[in-house]
């Protein structure tokens, strides 16, 4: 019910109708006995008692204001830090996080695209597109952003190097998935096709391989340069606490500089 509710629904609406349920989640939890130690989270810069639980394992996770998750506000802090929204560079952000894009929908010269998941509407200003085979001309942006959907499509390589092909020489593609810490190979097994057994394999029903700590290897079948950080060196151990941030990676993918990208 909860699923078909979501797909009937029009963007706008169903953006609104998230926002409502999460401040009434959000009233429900406030407990005015209980000592408040303040967060913050770092997109929408609201003070909040507490991130919302979600899940079986109710981990206080989700921004009541902004819908944002650990890795957004991560990422966020990337942007940041390192001074990468700088007015005036042409952005591609790859099915965008709406905490994100409520923000950086407002640049000039960004650009969303989605493959659009059947039934589902979304923002008027994203592009349908498919990230294995962009319509855009070589080197045409200074950033790419690409959150959690690798896992998703089938040959991440292709994707990778197709964004290689629209990144400028100068310029940076942000890339996070989830990973297993504990699995050192990346699990692919491309035989598992139906919902039921990928979600038995791969964790979630439309993830297509489970990736382990080899990501930035991977990437030397590309001709990118790779560098893995940690959200742990993002901030201090008390703002990562604060802004509701998690142990996990952000991939900074490069050109090297005299080599030409080959889709
Ligand atoms: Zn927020």
């Amino acid at each position: 019910m909860r699923n078909f509710l979501l797909k009937i629904l029009p963007y706008g609406l169903r953006i609104e109708v998230g926002k409502i349920k999460r401040y009434i989640k959000y009233a429900y939890h406030l407990n005015i006995n209980k000592p408040i130690k303040l967060k913050q989270c770092p997109i929408c810069t609201k003070e909040i008692a507490f991130f919302l639980p979600v899940g079986k394992k109710r981990k206080a996770i989700h921004c009541p204001f902004c819908s944002s998750f650990p890795r957004h506000r991560a990422m966020w802090l990337y942007l940041q830090h390192n001074n990468l929204l700088k007015s005036g560079i042409r952005i591609l952000h790859v099915s965008p996080e709406p905490s994100v894009f409520n923000v950086m929908s407002k640049m000039q010269n960004y650009s969303a695209i989605d493959k659009f998941a059947s039934g589902y509407a979304y923002p008027k200003s994203v592009l349908q597109m498919d990230v294995e085979q962009l319509k855009f001309e070589d080197e045409s942006f200074d950033l790419i952003i690409c959150s959690h959907v690798l896992e998703h499509v089938d040959d991440d390589i292709a994707a990778i190097r197709e964004m290689g092909r629209v990144i400028k020489k100068e310029g940076k593609i942000l890339i996070m998935i989830p990973i297993e810490k504990d699995l050192a190979t990346t699990y692919e097994d491309k035989s598992i096709i139906s919902p039921k057994e990928r979600l038995k394999h791969f964790g979630q029903s439309d993830h297509v391989r489970l990736y382990g700590m080899d990501f930035a290897k991977r990437i030397k079948q590309t001709e990118l340069n790779c560098e893995m950080i940690s959200t742990r060196e993002l901030t201090n151990e008390s703002d990562f606490i604060k802004y509701g941030i998690e142990d996990d990676f952000i991939f900074v993918l490069t050109r090297n500089k005299n080599v030409t990208i080959v889709p």
